[in-house]
């Protein structure tokens, strides 16, 4: 296994202003993150709404700078922006967006639109491509001169996938890319994604709020808050023992063979990414929580088990532990 991406400390900031006479306050959507992408393989990342997971897959493809840290793609740092360099190496990523409909243009037919990349990076025969793209996501050729809203939600969410497989990619980010799908067609699309994903040993993120979407097609997971990775593990170990709090109580709202336990129900507002707690982000909500969680901010970290969790539990001694009352 080799590394595709790799990404250290990234911080993107956003300034809300609340009405017209109001002071811009500073939103924190991703705040010291890192992160590695391991080529042919799948990485899912879940977490809550507004955690910072969707300004994560922008970041990750250059599509927009962080404002610390820094992101590099086959060993080299991504290039500015909408500068020469990443428009070429645009050809090498792609992002599979949520919502099909608003990802195509309404007037054009859709296979003209698969086949876009392939002039915008100067590739190939766009006919034979158009064909193979096609029935790559199990497409009739007939489609192709239709207009995406002649198509069904999981018809245009394939045309995306095809487009977005036109340049060839290794790296493909996928953004909720179900949610917006009727239900009886989130499992093909899921079952599409990981058939694609080994056929052409695509590296993906998978990004997604729903942790049995995310089970489904990751070989690890790492799991954000506010902001952060706070655990990461191979989907299984994750999934039947989950050691952060916070994974505990997101995996513990999904039925999982072999995990025991009730619902952990979290306590307090869901994160405002304006107003991140001091400490461990999570330490308001926390059941576990101890003094030194409001004030020390926890390292993600490797355990001796191969997963990563940014925890004070892993280091605190045994009269330091809070309650594990929930
Ligand atoms: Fe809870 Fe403290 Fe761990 Fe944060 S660092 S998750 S508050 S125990």
């Amino acid at each position: 296994m080799s590394t595709l991406l790799e990404a250290h400390g990234l911080v993107r900031r956003y300034h809300q202003r609340q009405g017209i006479l109001g002071r811009p306050r500073e939103l924190r959507a991703v705040d010291g993150l890192s992160l590695t992408l391991e080529r042919g393989r799948t990485l899912g990342l879940v977490g809550e709404s507004g955690c910072g997971k969707s300004t994560t897959g922008r970041l990750l493809l250059g599509l927009e700078a962080p404002d610390a840290g820094e992101v590099r793609f086959a060993g080299a740092p991504m290039p500015r922006p909408g500068s020469g360099d990443w428009r070429r190496l645009r050809a090498r990523m792609q992002m599979v967006f949520q919502d099909p409909l608003g990802a195509l243009d309404r007037r054009l037919p859709v296979g003209r639109q698969i086949t876009e990349p392939l002039e915008i990076h100067g590739r190939g025969n766009a006919t034979a491509r158009l064909a193979e793209l096609l029935d790559a996501v199990g497409l009739r050729a007939e489609l192709a001169a239709r207009y995406p809203h002649e198509l069904s939600g999981g018809q245009r969410q394939r045309v995306v996938l095809a487009r977005a497989l036109a340049t060839g990619p290794e790296l493909l980010v996928c953004d909720e890319p179900i949610s917006a799908l009727d239900v009886s067609i989130q499992a093909q699309v899921m079952n599409l994604l990981v058939e694609l994903q080994a056929r052409l040993g695509l590296t993906m993120l998978f990004i997604s709020h729903d942790l049995r979407a995310v089970r489904q097609v990751s070989h690890r997971i790492a799991v954000m808050y506010l902001g952060r990775i706070v655990e990461e593990g191979e989907p299984d170990a994750l999934l039947s023992a989950p050691a952060h709090p916070y994974a505990q109580a997101l995996v513990s709202a999904i039925p999982h063979p072999g995990r025991q336990g009730a619902r952990i129900l979290l306590k307090g507002d869901p994160p405002d990414p304006s107003a991140r707690p001091s400490g461990c982000a999570f330490h308001p909500r926390c059941a576990q929580a101890m003094p030194r969680c409001a004030v020390e901010s926890p390292v993600l970290r490797p355990r001796a088990d191969g997963r990563l969790m940014a925890c004070h539990l892993e280091q605190a001694p045994a009269n330091e532990s809070g309650s594990h009352e929930n």
